[in-house]
């Protein structure tokens, strides 16, 4: 099997596997009770959170554990929409945002919300015109992907956040695609919210997290026992928390060099496949090195993929990654690429297991899907 839909969900790292294989017998007990096994679960717990802050340059409270982008999405627009300020009901994203972040906010609509969506062309730029435009005191949120998860282009967060900042609104960043694969930090990202999914960066699926800057708070969303300082009820995800942080560890060990590493497969990759075929491929100036979405025209891009799978290929179409079906890409259409180009793209997505050899076997595959 070639896997190469990394974006989709990334294998776990054989280190993790082995922690959380340990991890499992250590028989953790609840990190809420007040017995001496309950305490040493909190302090479990509690080096996990200290150890992911340290990453990411925040506050180990300023972190609340999840089971995910889509939760902590939903929590934070639910909660920023409820106790908005009554003059402020704007809030602005980009038109390539994920459906964990445009489907909430739809049903915030019918509460009254108006959603504003900013265009981005087709070299992945953000309009800034309207974007500075759209800011204004009515402006509640700000919610921009840092990395597209069908292109891997780059918005410049840092940029758009300062911009917010100025009418007083604040400013959330998806980074589930850049985390592990662009080295970022709260302090640079300058963004009050940051939302992150361990499965996109070699842990376990079920588990994310939001992240919080200093001076930032957000009430709860799922009420219960009060964990995680009273912000999400529910007794704590330990293995998926533990396993959470192992992988940020591994996914951020010699970036740069991994990243290298994944630029020599991507200009491999691109090569082999402009010698195959007529390509055109989706990328900007900014691009995240393992991301690779190309067109091949004339030719219908489900049928390819469903040929590649069939030679042993993952890879993926349009929004296959969440809605388990094999739609044209809404991120393509929305960037101005016309319908039959979207329709014969697929994305190629790679990462850490990845190896020059794969990349040469998926060439082939190609060459052979392709005759
Ligand atoms: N945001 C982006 C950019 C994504 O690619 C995804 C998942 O594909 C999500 C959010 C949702 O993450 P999760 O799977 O943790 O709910």
């Amino acid at each position: 099997m070639l896997y190469f839909d990394y974006n989709a969900t990334t294998p776990l790292a054989p280190e993790v596997k082995t922690l959380l294989k340990e991890a499992i017998d250590w028989d953790l007990k609840n990190p809420s009770s007040v017995h001496q096994e309950g305490r040493k679960a909190r302090k479990t717990l509690e080096e996990a959170r200290e150890g992911m802050a340290a990453l990411f340059g925040c506050d180990p409270q300023g972190i609340i554990f999840t089971s995910g982008a889509t939760e902590s999405h939903n929590h934070l627009f639910e909660t920023i929409w409820k106790n908005r300020p009554r003059d402020r009901d704007k809030i602005i994203i980009s038109v390539i945002e994920h459906t964990s972040v445009t489907q909430p906010l739809e049903a915030l609509k019918l509460k009254g919300a108006k959603i504003v969506e900013i265009p981005v062309d087709s070299r992945g730029v953000l309009d800034g015109d309207a974007y500075c435009a759209a800011l204004d005191e009515h402006t509640l949120l700000v919610s921009m992907m840092l990395a597209n998860n069908e292109t891997g282009m780059i918005l410049p967060i840092p940029e758009l956040s300062k911009s917010a900042y100025k009418m007083g609104v604040k400013f959330h960043a998806d980074a589930v695609c850049a985390v592990g694969k662009i080295p970022l930090s709260m302090r640079n990202l300058n963004a009050d919210y940051v939302t992150l999914s361990a499965h996109k960066f070699y842990g376990p699926k079920g588990m994310g997290a939001l992240l919080m800057g200093p001076d930032i708070d957000i009430s709860p969303f799922i009420l219960g026992g009060s964990q995680e300082g009273g912000r999400r009820s529910g007794t704590e995800n330990l293995l998926g928390i533990l396993g959470m942080a192992w992988a940020l560890e591994f996914a951020l060990r010699d970036l740069d060099q991994e990243n290298a590493r994944l630029l020599h497969l991507r200009k491999k990759l691109k090569e082999g496949l402009q010698k195959i075929a007529d390509v055109v491929f989706h990328e900007s100036d900014q691009n995240l090195v393992g991301t690779v979405n190309v067109a091949f025209p004339g030719h219908d891009g489900q049928n390819l993929l469903v040929r590649l799978d069939l030679e042993g290929v993952c890879a993926s179409y349009g929004s296959a990654c969440h809605s388990g079906t094999l739609e044209v890409s809404k991120v393509l259409l929305a960037m101005g690429y016309p319908a039959e180009e979207a329709r014969s793209s697929i994305r190629i997505s790679f990462g850490r297991m990845t190896t020059e050899e794969d990349v040469a076997r998926l060439l082939e595959v190609f060459k052979k899907v392709l005759d």
